[in-house]
């Protein structure tokens, strides 16, 4: 059980949680946090409802279906998500090597592709920006500065990755936005984890860099394991069984939740530690890939010349949103 700073858990923020930007920017975020229970930490089932709804609404809008399995078609070629890595520092605290960044990709690869144990979800990772900006208030407070980080800091369009390093602390060790907040905040789409949890990091038991794959799976559109405990939908995903709360450090066997299936305690988005935590499901990548397809892939050609026009197309990557594209479009 977590009873102890070391004993860190993940949780999620609601939207409204956390304090709006000057600019307005709803600065909600999908936290992984040590504190076991956090009423105002974790999402309700109403706003998993909303959620799981909207994707259904976007994806028959755009495809004319919501069935994931439209979107599975595409599974023999891997969904390839730029990824620009910004780190933030204060002199040489927190300032990660190009190598260290390099490993934290090759654990995203690993993790995502079902080599730590797990299905292969067909997302893979590519490196194409790498930054260090010393400022050691952004480096300290990165929640308190996110949005000028972020507008400081972002690049590309809806498809590009921004991957944040800072001390994000010792309770939450990174934050993340979903996909379906990119319509109303674009600029604030991210992910922000901890330095210290990149492999080999000095955070025992949470360094083995998946505190980045748990926070990127909320930015692909995972809800946690645990979401709205035994009470459907959960996290809407059909292999990942009920579980009336999360995992804590590493137990062997749970299984909380009358419904068939032990809980998914070595699930990347579930909230034990890092040496527990091996595999995502067939149902997770199904689910990223339809996720990616309603709000990630590049979009109608009204969003591209606008893109084009703001100068949030990332050119290194050749458009908006320039990750390889997943089903068809209709
Ligand atoms: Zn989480």
């Amino acid at each position: 059980m977590s009873d102890g700073p070391r004993a860190r858990a993940r949780t999620v923020r609601p939207a409204g949680a956390l304090a709006a930007g000057k600019d307005g920017c709803e600065q909600g975020a999908a936290a992984r946090v040590a504190r076991t229970r956090d009423p105002d930490g974790e999402l309700s089932r109403a706003q998993a409802v909303a959620m799981l709804e909207d994707l259904s609404r976007t994806l028959r809008d755009r495809y004319g279906t919501s069935d994931e399995r439209r979107f599975d078609t595409a599974r023999r070629r891997a969904l390839v998500i730029p990824v620009r890595f910004h780190v933030l520092a204060a002199g040489r605290t927190g300032r990660l090597s190009k190598a260290a960044v390099k490993g934290q990709i090759a654990t995203l690869n690993a993790a995502y592709s079902g080599r730590t144990g797990g299905a292969d979800t067909g997302v893979r990772f590519r490196l194409t920006g790498y930054d260090v900006t010393n400022k050691a208030a952004w480096f300290h407070h990165p929640r308190k500065y996110q949005s000028r980080i972020k507008h400081r800091l972002r690049r590309g369009g809806r498809g590009t990755l921004n991957l944040y390093t800072a001390a994000v602390g010792s309770d939450v060790l990174g934050f993340s936005t979903f996909p379906q907040w990119y319509r109303k905040s674009p600029r604030m789409d991210g992910v922000v984890v901890d330095y210290r949890s990149l492999p080999h990091g000095s955070y025992r038991r949470f360094n083995h860099g998946y505190t980045a794959v748990h926070e990127i799976g909320h930015w692909l559109g995972l809800l946690h394991t645990f979401q709205g405990g035994c009470t459907p939908p959960g996290d809407g995903v059909s292999d990942t069984p009920y579980e009336a709360r999360p995992a804590q450090g590493c137990p062997h066997y749970k299984d909380t939740c009358p419904q068939r299936g032990d809980d998914p305690v070595h699930n990347f988005m579930n909230y034990g530690f890092d040496s527990c935590m091996r595999n995502f499901t067939p149902g997770q990548g199904r689910r990223i890939r339809a996720v990616w397809a309603a709000y990630r892939a590049p979009g109608h050609r009204r969003e591209r010349s606008r893109a084009r026009a703001t100068g949030s197309v990332d050119r290194g990557t050749g458009g908006a949103g320039a990750a390889r594209s997943v089903g068809g479009r209709r």
